[in-house]
């Protein structure tokens, strides 16, 4: 599987000029070869070198490869659509291969990189972990300035561990006001990650009737610093729920959400968290982690699970009394609502194996009150 080891560049304020100036004068590379691309109708990569290398070579002091890089670049931006011209911003990100950036991995951890200023060696700042992963990298690194640092995004190879069989399941409840909260009552609150985006709504109105292209500048920055945030939150849950899961040898259970935007049943609840990008992020890294690691993961179908009693099965509305806590009106258990929730995942994956969903939906809906639109005579528990 390719992941992506980010590192900081650890500079002198004269090689951040240095870098800096190589960064603005690819992009105003770009933004030529992007002018001659656009007059000519020319946008696959082969024909737009023959029609600008050598004088983009000309008119910009950039190596034969940085060029090369270029016009890779604006070929790309123009794969997907040929009916706006490309614009390239005068700080973006640029891709670095493997003859304008070789890395030291071993006895130092430095980067020689190519500038318009010559070769720089660069020390960069990293952990035990990506240290790994960029032993085993492949392909190409994109060079990013964030305010006011550098950055490289190296893409990395790394291999899966095999998928051991699963000795019992964590039910896993993914959320917005908890964040996450498995079957066996741990829970992540996104009280945190609440509370800066609400601070980052307010900075927001206040900016946009500011509306100064510095305002804007500033704006884009917080939603970057907001999104970077709560993907650093989503990285240190999924770590350690599937962490959790590969110690005690369990695989983990998530709700199966194909098919949910059509079905018809979805509560509010529902409807917040699936326009919550968030959300998918935290769902897509337990399952990528979840690969990593070997730990076997289940797509369980969700149906109901807020309402099922997780301890004797009675399904039913009235079981959810309040918004956050699960009563049940037969057997009193009584816990936070997303800890049943994740418990009913838990169950669910482990009398099901592999095979999920169709099956199991049924079988819920048979025992289920509402599922026949009655809700009397609930089925008492046998024990
Ligand atoms: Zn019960």
């Amino acid at each position: 599987m390719q992941i992506i080891a980010q590192v900081k560049l650890l500079m002198t304020p004269e090689q951040t000029q240095a870098l800096k100036q190589t960064l603005e004068m690819a992009n105003a590379a770009c933004n030529h070869i992007s002018e001659q691309a656009w007059e000519a109708r020319t946008f696959r990569r082969y024909d737009l070198h023959r029609l600008v290398y050598h004088e983009v070579r000309q008119a910009f002091p950039l190596s034969a490869q940085m060029v090369v890089r270029q016009i890779a670049k604006v070929a790309d931006a123009y794969k997907a659509d040929r009916e706006t011209k490309r614009m390239f911003r005068e700080q973006g990100s640029i891709a670095y291969d493997g003859r304008i950036l070789s890395w030291r991995t071993q006895e130092e951890q430095t980067v020689s990189i190519w500038t318009t200023g010559g070769r720089l060696r660069i020390p960069f700042a990293c952990g035990a972990e990506q240290l790994e992963r960029l032993a085993q990298r492949c392909g190409q690194a994109d060079l990013v300035y964030r305010d006011g640092s550098f950055y490289l995004h190296q893409v990395c190879e790394v291999e899966e561990a095999a998928q051991y069989e699963a000795q019992g399941w964590i039910g896993v409840d993914l959320g917005i006001t908890q964040l996450a909260t498995t079957s066996d009552g741990e829970s992540f609150s996104g009280r945190e990650v609440e509370e800066h985006r609400k601070w980052y709504a307010h900075r927001r109105g206040i900016l946009q009737s500011v509306g100064t292209r510095s305002a804007k500048r500033r704006l884009r920055q917080m939603a970057g610093r907001l999104a970077r945030f709560q993907r650093d939150v989503n990285h240190r849950i999924s770590k350690r729920l599937v962490g959790t899961a590969k110690c005690t040898s369990r695989g983990i259970g998530l709700e199966d959400l194909t098919g949910i935007r059509e079905r018809t049943r979805v509560s509010r609840g529902q409807r917040a968290r699936h326009s919550n990008w968030a959300f998918y992020q935290l769902r897509s890294f337990v399952i990528y982690k979840a690969r990593l690691l070997g730990v076997p993961v289940q797509l369980i179908d969700p149906a109901y699970t807020s309402q099922t009693c997780p301890l004797c099965g009675y399904c039913h509305r009235s079981n959810r009394r309040c918004r956050d806590w699960f009563a049940c009106a037969v057997c009193g258990f009584a816990v936070p609502a997303d800890h049943a929730a994740a418990m009913n995942i838990a169950a669910r994956a482990a009398v099901n194996p592999p095979m999920v969903s169709t099956e199991m939906s049924k079988g819920v809906s048979a025992n289920c009150d509402i599922a026949r639109g009655q809700g009397q005579a609930p089925p008492l528990a046998a024990g």
